[in-house]
Formats: structure tokens, sequence, C-alpha cells
């Protein structure tokens, strides 16, 4: 399963590419489609899209890379799917849309956000004019411990300092007050971290088109957001949006996902998944949308485990700014950070794609899109 990774922007874009004529196999009318992203480098969106052949009932909408470094898993599960499930699907009545990068830079340089140092997954404001930039108040208490400025002069002294700084904002505020500082996203400090920006992204524009074009075309949408970090170590977590009326507990038991989190509405103000839900329900109340993200754990979920993800948040984020005064201290921030989002052991990469073929069969079956499950009545 190995074999499914890339270690390079280039290369896993060149993966995805090249599966286009796989792809054509079963959808002969497929095309590739490559936007252009930032003007530095030769970072792009790669999009592999085709309509049903017949009648476009359901459509399988795939998508990777939002958070750039994330994309690695993303795109490793891509190529298990083009692999294992192409010829599970109806090309008749089923279309594909799979999207490779969505933070193509993020990528290439193996950050979680974009090159304006925006977290694509707090930018997806539904109007910008009505969202004060300062609407993060726990975050804006804090700002010194999130957004430290200067060269890193000693890892280990540092990071006590941010260890001490989260704890005593967790007895103050309590837990719910340092996560909220973190879901919520920021809109105040550009060189922070958590920041949404305040404006589209190009990349955020891009997916914004792409998310009507699909719900213009096809009844049934089920959409797939790939990331890793969040949830247990090595399990699958499905993140539905905060305005599926369903249940954690419902969609648990229907799909037989054991663990799912509803995004908060507040929390998740600037979320594509929200964004995407909304969207449908104001200009498309007629079609059935299925979104969430699949999310490969990489800490953990206690207490440790969460700050831990903090302070490798917050120190990758110095580290790009302000530099480390020692090489050794930057490379253990890259590692702690390539840990949390990309570990590079191989059990856990097997592991990764052993979830998502299990979330993706789950998931698909249920909403009656692989051959030969199907439990859905049928006119013939
Ligand atoms: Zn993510």
């Amino acid at each position: 399963m190995l074999h499914y990774f890339s270690d390079t922007y280039e290369h896993s874009r060149m993966r995805f590419r090249e599966s286009l004529s796989n792809i054509k196999e079963f959808w002969p009318q497929a095309g590739l489609h490559s936007y252009p992203i930032g003007n530095k480098e030769d970072n792009t969106i790669d999009v592999i899209k085709s309509e049903a052949i017949k009648r476009n009932e359901n459509v399988v909408f795939i998508t990777t890379g939002e958070h750039g470094i994330e994309g690695y898993t993303g795109a490793a599960a891509l190529q298990m799917f083009f692999e294992e499930y192409l010829h599970k699907l109806d090309p008749e009545t089923t279309g594909i849309y799979f999207v490779h990068g969505i933070n193509p830079w993020g990528m290439r340089h193996w950050r979680r956000v974009t090159e304006n140092n925006i977290d694509l997954n707090r930018n997806y404001i539904q109007d910008w004019l009505n969202h004060p930039a300062t609407f993060n108040e726990d975050y804006k208490k804090n700002a010194d411990l999130y957004n430290p400025a200067g060269e890193i002069d000693d890892l280990t002294k540092q990071n006590t300092k941010i260890h001490s700084k989260l704890l005593k904002n967790l007895i103050k505020e309590g837990y719910k007050g340092v996560k909220s500082a973190k879901s919520k996203g920021q809109y105040q400090f550009e060189k922070g971290v958590y920041y949404g920006g305040a404006g589209y992204e190009d990349s955020t524009s891009v997916m914004m088109n792409i998310q009507d074009e699909v719900l213009r075309h096809f009844e049934h949408i089920v959409h797939i957001d790939l990331h890793t970090g969040l949830g247990p170590t090595q399990e699958l977590t499905y993140v539905i949006s905060a305005y599926d009326d369903r249940s954690e507990h419902e969609v648990s038991d229907y799909y037989g996902i054991k663990n799912v989190q509803k995004n908060g509405k507040e929390d998740g103000v600037g979320e594509s998944n929200n964004f995407f839900y909304r969207r449908a329900m104001e200009y498309y109340p007629e079609r059935s949308l299925i979104t969430g993200l699949f999310e490969i754990g990489t800490m953990g979920e206690g207490m440790d485990d969460q700050l831990n993800v903090m302070k490798a948040v917050i120190n990758e984020n110095q580290l790009y700014w302000y530099g480390a005064e020692k090489e050794k201290d930057a490379q253990r921030i890259f590692d702690s950070f390539r840990d949390l989002y990309y570990p590079k052991e191989k059990e856990w990469k097997e592991s990764a794609i052993i979830r998502l073929r299990e979330g993706f069969e789950n998931l698909l079956s249920k909403e009656n899109l692989l051959k030969g499950t199907s439990t859905r009545s049928s006119s013939l």
C-alpha cells in the first residue's frame, strides 16, 4: 500500500494526471483541468471530471489537499480509489469529480496554509463585509501565545514557555476556550496560526465554482474531503457539516462509522463543508447532498495530545516567519509538524489506507453507489 504515497508535490500530481487514461476506460469523456494558483511556481489545482454517460443521477466528488501537506495522504487515497473503486461505480448514472491539491503551494512546501498564510478551511466566509476581523475573542486575548515573534533561539526553553502558557489558559478559560481559539480561526493576525484571511483565496474561488457546478449537474452528490490530523490515532473520523440535520449518533449508526463529529456553526464559520452545505440548502434545495470530511488521526484526542498539537503548530509557524538559530531545532520542529499531518511510519500509512478504504466502502454502499450492493428499489 505504500506505493500509493508520493513525497513530492510534482510526483503526486504527475501520478494523478496520468490516472486520466485509466479513468477514461470507464468514463470516455473524462477530462483533466488544471487551474494555476499563485504565480511564483508551477502550482495547480488538478481536477479530473466527467458527467455520467446517460443520466446525471449521482456524483462521487472527492477533494484532497485543502491543507497542503495533508494532501499526500489524500492523493494516496485517490490512487487506491482509482485502482479499487472505479469499476464498482456505474458510469451510466454516476459522474465523477476528483480534485488533487486544493492548496498546491502548501503541499509543495509541506505547510497546511497557503502562500498567503491562509488556512483554506477558515476562508469560506459567506459575507466578508459582515465578518469582523476581531470576531475570535479567545484568540485575541492570547495573541502573544499563538503568534510569538522573533527567531527561535532555544526550542526546549520555548516549548516549556508555550506549555505553561497553554496550561494557564486552560485553568483560566477551560478546555473549551483554548479549543475555540483554534477551531474558530482568526481574521486579524496575518502571520498568525489559524488565519482565515480577509477575502477569498484563489483556491477558494476555484473550489466554490466546482461546488456550484456539481450542484447544478447532479441530483445526488456524495462529497468526501480528505484530511489528516484530527481524531483518534490511526482511526477514521467522519466530520459532517453543522447544518446537516442528522445527529452524530444517527450518522454513525447509519454508515457503520465509529467516530463521527459535527462541526459547530460558529466554530465552523469559514469551513468549506459548511459553505457547501448552506449553498445547497439555499440554491439547490432539491438536491441530495452528502458532504463530510474523512480525517485520519495522528496524535490522539487527549488533552496532552492537543497541547502538543498546538505547540507543534505554533512552532512551525514561527519557524516559517522568523527562522531558528539552531539547525537541529529547525529539524525537530519540522519533524513534529510532519508527525502531526503526514507521519512517515509505514504502519500509519498502511492503516490510513485501510481506514479510508473502509470509509469509502461504508459511505458509498449506503448511498447506493456501488454496483451489486443496491438497496434502492429500481424501476427496471
Ligand atoms: Zn485538514
